[in-house]
């Protein structure tokens, strides 16, 4: 029995699908304590868009703490913070013509997730949130009614209330606009929908299946949430952080939520930071009235400024993240026509992509089978049918050929019943990447 069987909570849960003891890491791989590799396909679950120990921040953390710099300091001021604000600023809201005021939260998303639908609920005087179908938004209380899973909401042991859930754009099928169906309710004084403080919604479901909304569908939701009155909340803290391939996920959509909630990839490091954005005029909070002792967490606010730094001062790193998508998706394409006989399909945006295997059983033969050859990459959806292709954003062109290559020959192997494979992949030639876009690592 290991001392984790022994001593650790029967909660845990990755560990169970991968276990093995990890011991270091870099980039987009991973190393065991018995020196075996695995290539990083789950990366915290959208934790580590830029990769495990990325040697661009490192330094800046690993001199903060030589320093001494402050590394608790409640929500006082601090050098850090005001230079993850001024950069934050500078490089993400002003170029995108955005006015927020940020919010330091409890440092996981939940704790951001939980702080916004409270202040929409004080500001609006109103209890009922909107969530969708196969929303995930965490496993706090407030978070947790927001969130469709059963398997998390049967944990809570009270009833999960102030939510009224409504379908998902696609949740109907293609003809259905569900956006037609929310407005027809809130029009309705007898709908028995009450009227919302606000809707939370991911642009991409991360948790849910890996279920991209539309851009129009997006465009459609704030003009309902405008015209009811209604704050629009997007929960940004899997999609963003250049997973989709702008910063923000909603970007190219050209809506501006009023409140939006980052978490996850923020810190750029894997440390936990979590925060809210809100216009300016929603800031009615009173000093302390929300709080959290770990609410703006320093080491992260240097690791997160040296992320903007790097990444996001131009364009360069969101052409390499949609092309690099391009690519996963055509080889995903490729391998659910090939091998699934047109059962399975793909889904996602940018670096967030999926292969809906429809049956939880066969998705999950298939990422043993992916792990059995050194590939970490998990499942999700309501039956954890979708393998959901999830490396870091600054991955290596010939690592993300290998990992895909490893995933591919998983899928022949699980749909195709036979050990006897091609050596090579049969798309690894076809897919044609476009030389003028530099893929950023
Ligand atoms: C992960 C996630 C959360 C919860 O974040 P935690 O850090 O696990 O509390 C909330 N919303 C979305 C969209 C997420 O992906």
């Amino acid at each position: 029995m290991t001392v984790f069987e022994e001593i650790e909570s029967e909660v845990r849960s990755y560990a169970r699908s991968f276990p093995c003891v990890f011991n270091r890491a870099k980039g987009e791989l991973l190393w065991d304590e018995k020196g075996n590799q695995y290539l990083d396909f789950l990366a915290g679950a959208g934790t580590l868009n830029y990769g495990h120990n990325n040697e661009n921040f490192k330094g800046a953390l690993v001199e903060y703490i030589t320093n001494d710099g402050i590394t608790h300091g409640l929500d006082m001021y601090t050098k850090a913070k005001a230079e993850f604000l001024e950069t934050f600023n500078e490089v993400i809201l002003k170029p995108r013509d955005l006015n927020y005021v940020m919010q330091f939260t409890g440092p996981t998303g939940t704790n951001a997730v939980e702080a916004a639908l409270k202040l929409a609920r004080n500001v609006t005087g109103r209890e009922n949130i909107i969530s969708f179908t196969n929303g995930f938004h965490g496993v706090s209380m407030g978070a947790l009614a927001a969130t469709g899973n059963s398997h998390h909401r049967g944990a809570a042991g009270v009833s999960l209330s102030g939510v009224s859930r409504m379908p998902f754009d696609g949740y109907l099928g293609d003809d259905v606009d569900t956006n037609a169906y929310l407005d027809k309710v809130l029009s309705d004084s007898s709908s028995g929908i009450d009227k919302p403080a606000a809707v939370i919604v991911e642009t991409v479901q991360g948790e849910g299946g890996v279920n991209a909304a539309s851009f129009e569908w997006l465009q459609g939701l704030q003009a309902v949430c405008t015209k009811h009155d209604v704050l629009l909340i997007v929960d940004d803290i899997q999609a963003g952080c250049g997973r989709t391939g702008t910063f923000f996920s909603f970007e190219r959509t050209g809506i501006k939520p009023d409140i939006v909630t980052m978490s996850k990839s923020l810190s750029g490091y894997g440390l936990p930071f979590a925060v809210v954005l809100m216009k300016p005029e929603l800031d009615q909070w009173k000093p302390g009235e929300h709080n959290g002792t770990f609410r703006g967490n320093n080491l992260a606010f240097v690791t997160a400024k040296a992320a903007l730094d790097h990444y996001w001062r131009d364009d360069a790193f969101t052409k390499s993240i949609l092309q690099k998508g391009q690519y996963v998706e055509k080889r995903l394409k490729a391998m659910a026509e090939q091998y699934s006989e047109g059962v399975f399909s793909t889904c996602g945006r940018g670096m967030f992509q999926g292969i809906n295997c429809v049956d939880g059983d066969i998705a999950s033969q298939i990422t043993k089978e992916a792990f059995a050859n050194g590939l970490i990459i998990e499942t999700s959806g309501a039956e954890d049918q979708v393998i959901k292709i999830f490396c870091p954003l600054t991955i290596s062109e010939g690592n993300l050929k290998r990992g895909l290559d490893i995933l591919e020959k998983s899928v022949q192997k699980i749909c195709l019943k036979t050990d006897e494979l091609p050596d090579e992949s049969c798309y690894f030639d076809h897919v044609q990447v476009d030389e003028n876009v530099k893929w950023v690592s």
